[in-house]
């Protein structure tokens, strides 16, 4: 409720009104711009359509405060007409084969990469991330994810030998704001290949991409209804996941409303998967190549702010190589470029919220109360917007919050381990078990490890490598069911079972 009171009364902030068409001017050299409409409706059953509740809210970059758009606010009677426009998209859409539904993924991944700079930017500008990261994953990533399952469209027959499968209905999917178009191109193309219709609500801070991917949807021809998107707050995901017309949810987002969703669909008879957090544990031998295993703690736990549900947040060193690697990665922190987003040469963007800003502040004071030392990278930080400096705590104990709770943010929690079977211990010592990380030469130990840790996916040697075809999703409180690769699309289909030859 807090965020809800907290957004009306930005809505209302003399600052956040609209005199137009906001363009971003992109320097002289560049040819960069996206030109980015004063006003979004919502994307229903193929139409622009005003909200039913009347209101709309800003979105604002987060580097600069500046708004960008308004954005329609859908409550239940939007939700409903969306629901409804997905129903009645739903028999034509399941019916056509599969060879034509690959046709429109494939399309709109090709358009998707046609325009890759302009979604990169407005990402970018959305969310805060740096364009480094939009440009070369975000959005390459979301144009595979429609690549990826277009391939499949067709053969799923083959993907499931001996079953009949059938897709389940309409899909109604709530994503994040940390990767806005990439979690809505990962939650849209299986559920299409598959044969379901969609309604989509991205999240309140960072909805522009993927209203922007409804025009490629219009431009791509398809039919009306197959996908549409509401626009909201907790509200919005609120009326959408308790609407009787859906015959699955898909989640992504924090655990504690992964839970509350949990509540609402139990009992409906509703496909329920739900992507949560993580506290990932990095593990650092004494025999890694160290300069190599900074690389990729940096890479771990810097990347996007930090706001990513598999960073490696919790870095468990062996005790040997502690203070050589400490001071490796304190070196190197300095060296991560904070600042304006939309500069190519930036490492690190702004935090993409002030609530979210709060909270990381909040948690690492309470990390140094509870007695860990404090490393911040010396970076001038831009006086508007939302900014915290690369962060790192030494000395942790696994009772510490810092070391139990999502941060969500550019601060690592520095542990130590003696021996592989404590390293095990400490890794698996956490309430989620969505990633875990392992940076060792010896290969043995490496399967070893892989085996014991309890984590969705285990990294070697890298870390937060993403791939369509690889099976994402966690254990525990990181949520239940797959995302990518087979899996994924299993989450998308019923097996009637019994294909008969000839
Ligand atoms: P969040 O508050 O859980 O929000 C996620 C989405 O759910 C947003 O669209 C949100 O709308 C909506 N929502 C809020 N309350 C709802 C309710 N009662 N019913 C239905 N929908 C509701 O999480 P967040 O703050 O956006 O994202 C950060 C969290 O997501 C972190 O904990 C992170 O670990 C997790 N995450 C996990 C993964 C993964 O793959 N496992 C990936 C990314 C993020 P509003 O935007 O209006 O709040
Ligand atoms: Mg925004």
């Amino acid at each position: 409720m807090a965020k809800h009171a907290e957004k009306a009364e930005s809505t209302t902030n003399p600052e956040l009104k609209f005199g137009g068409v906001w363009k971003y001017d992109p320097a002289p050299e560049s040819t960069d711009h996206v030109v980015i409409a004063p006003r979004h409706e919502l994307f229903v059953g193929g139409q622009w359509v005003k909200p039913k509740s009347g209101e709309y809210f800003a979105t604002i970059d987060p580097a600069t405060e500046r708004p960008l758009s308004e954005v329609a606010l859908a409550l239940d009677k939007d939700v409903d007409a969306a629901v409804k426009a997905a129903q009645k998209a739903f028999p034509a859409w399941r019916a056509r084969s599969g060879e034509d539904r690959a046709r429109y993924l494939f399309r709109i991944a090709r358009m998707l990469l046609e325009r890759a700079r302009e979604f990169a930017v407005l990402e970018t500008l959305d969310n805060g991330k740096p364009i480094k990261e939009t440009r070369d994953t975000d959005v390459p990533l979301a144009a595979q994810h429609f690549f990826y399952h277009a391939g499949w469209a067709d053969k799923l027959e083959l993907l499931f030998p001996g079953e009949r499968p059938e897709p389940l209905g309409v899909v109604g999917q709530v994503i994040p704001w940390n990767f806005p178009l990439l979690m809505a191109a990962w939650k849209v193309a299986p559920a299409l290949a598959a044969g379901n219709t969609v309604v989509l609500k991205p999240a309140e801070t960072s909805p522009l991409t993927a209203l922007r991917l409804c025009e490629l949807f219009q431009q791509a021809g398809l039919p009306p209804g197959v996908v549409n998107v509401v626009t909201g707050d907790g509200r919005t995901g609120q009326a959408l996941v308790r609407h009787p017309g859906l015959a699955k949810v898909a989640f992504t987002g924090s655990t504690e409303v992964g839970k509350e969703i949990q509540k609402a669909v139990a009992g409906r008879g509703v496909e329920l998967t739900l992507e949560l957090g993580g506290k990932a544990a990095h593990l650092v031998f004494e025999d890694a190549a160290l300069d190599q295993a900074v690389e990729g703690v940096v890479r771990g736990i810097f990347f996007n702010q930090g706001h990513v549900c598999c960073a490696g947040s919790r870095l468990l060193v062996q005790e040997s190589v502690h203070d050589l690697f400490v001071d490796k990665l304190r070196r190197r922190m300095q060296r991560i470029r904070v600042g304006n987003p939309l500069d190519k040469n930036t490492d690190m963007g702004a935090i993409h919220s002030r609530p979210q800003l709060e909270r990381i502040r909040e948690l690492v004071a309470a990390g140094v109360d509870e007695g860990a030392s404090l490393h911040q990278a010396q970076c001038e930080l831009p006086a508007k917007g939302f900014w915290y400096a690369p962060t790192m705590l030494t000395g942790v104990a696994m009772s510490h919050r810092v070391a139990r709770e999502e941060i969500f943010g550019p601060v690592l929690s520095v542990l130590t381990f003696r021996t592989p079977e404590e390293a095990v211990e400490k890794a698996n010592n956490t309430s989620y078990g969505l990633s875990a990380g392992i940076w060792t030469d010896k290969g043995a130990r490496i399967l070893w490890l892989a085996e014991r840790m309890r984590a969705g996916v285990v990294w070697h040697n890298t870390f937060n490598r993403f791939d369509a075809a690889s099976p994402f999703g966690g254990f525990q409180e990181s949520g239940f069911g797959r995302e990518g690769g087979r899996q994924g699309l299993r989450a998308y289909v019923r097996l009637q079972g019994g294909l008969l030859p000839g």
